[in-house]
């Protein structure tokens, strides 16, 4: 086995992948309400092409793999794909990263299939809120499936919050003192110049918007944050733990203060594409070879030619947003 090394030093050893662009919500900073156009099922990989590619990546070192949307639990069979992954050597850490809705049904079979941990997104604490954000009156099954994650050992929870300006930035106090009292990994994420249509503009004119450390700022209130440093997962967040707290507090901040010098990873798009970095339009194609008998040498070689093409970093600063597909073909 040899390891993959980008062309800026970087060793890659974190694959997310897409498995749907479907979605049973429609937040509002990622799906349009309506005139959603979605890819026709045949051009999305099928759950053994994104094993082949898994196993040749695992080959090359990739040794975390998380799957994600579009809303991975709505993906037909989803168990079946999760524990072919689980069989891989060298798969150390296999998460999946969803709304919750469909969680307290799933929480125990994906522990069972090999499923590690699940990252939740959730970006209110109030009923009302939940449905003017998602389009969907479903906060109570998402603290179910937190909670069935959790009794099912799907350990360490981590909660995203994406942090919108007016629409739900009075609540970032509440999310961190639920850090006081449950075992919940709240990360708080800022908005990114991502989705389609009506929320895709330039992040310094989108007045939603709000930065990592005005949050960390805000949060002072309510005690000093002691700088944490988990056992489980590292990636981008910084992480911070009020005195005498069970959960944690972790900021991530892709936009205003960007950690692309370690970053560890490349993306496989929902229709089969490489994405070496979320930020940046530049894809290499994996679907056509996969269907035309690719082996996995030259599996191998097509992940070795992305890696090496991943940008330095990201420039949203310069005003280029991302824009030839939504993030749910991505993965987020
Ligand atoms: N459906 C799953 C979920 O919501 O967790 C997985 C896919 S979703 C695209 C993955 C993550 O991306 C979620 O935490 C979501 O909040 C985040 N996300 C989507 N659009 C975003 C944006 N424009 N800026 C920042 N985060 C975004
Ligand atoms: Fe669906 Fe996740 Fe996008 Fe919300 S953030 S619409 S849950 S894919």
């Amino acid at each position: 086995m040899t390891g993959l090394t980008d062309s800026f030093s970087r060793p890659i050893t974190y694959l997310r992948i897409s498995v749907t662009d479907r979605c049973n919500l429609r937040c509002l900073y990622c799906m349009p309400s309506q005139g959603l156009s979605l890819a026709p099922r045949k051009e999305m990989l099928r759950y053994e092409e994104i094993y082949q590619v898994v196993a040749a990546a695992a080959e090359l070192g990739v040794h975390k793999v998380r799957l994600t949307g579009g809303e991975p639990l709505v993906r037909a069979d989803i168990l079946e794909l999760v524990a072919m992954l689980g069989q891989i050597p060298g798969l150390d850490d296999l998460g999946l990263t969803t709304n919750g809705i469909l969680l307290r049904r799933y929480a125990a079979s994906l522990k069972e299939a090999g499923l590690k941990r699940v990252n939740v997104s959730l970006d209110t604490l109030r009923e009302e809120r939940f449905r003017q954000i998602t389009g969907r009156p479903w906060l109570p099954e998402v603290l179910a499936g937190i909670e069935a994650a959790y009794q099912a050992g799907l350990r360490p929870v981590k909660i995203n919050m994406v942090v919108l300006r007016g629409v739900n930035d009075d609540e970032v106090l509440d999310f961190a003192r639920s850090t006081m009292t449950r075992d919940w990994h709240v990360r708080f994420i800022e908005l990114m110049p991502f989705g389609e249509e009506e929320s895709c503009q330039a992040i310094n004119e989108d007045e939603r918007f709000v930065s990592a450390a005005e949050v960390q700022e805000r949060l002072s209130v309510l005690g000093p944050l002691e700088p944490h440093y988990p056992a489980v997962g590292g990636g981008p967040a910084r992480y911070f733990r009020y005195r005498g707290a069970v959960g944690t507090i972790g900021f991530i901040s892709p936009v205003s203060e960007h950690f692309c010098f370690g970053c560890n990873r490349m993306r496989l798009t929902a229709d089969g594409r490489l994405r070496p970095c979320l930020l940046d339009d530049r894809e290499i194609d994996l679907r056509t070879p996969l269907r035309h008998g690719a082996t996995e040498e030259e599996l191998k070689a097509l992940l070795a030619r992305a890696v090496w093409e991943k940008p330095e970093h990201h420039r949203l600063k310069e005003g280029l947003v991302p824009s030839a597909r939504p993030m749910r073909q991505i993965g987020g």
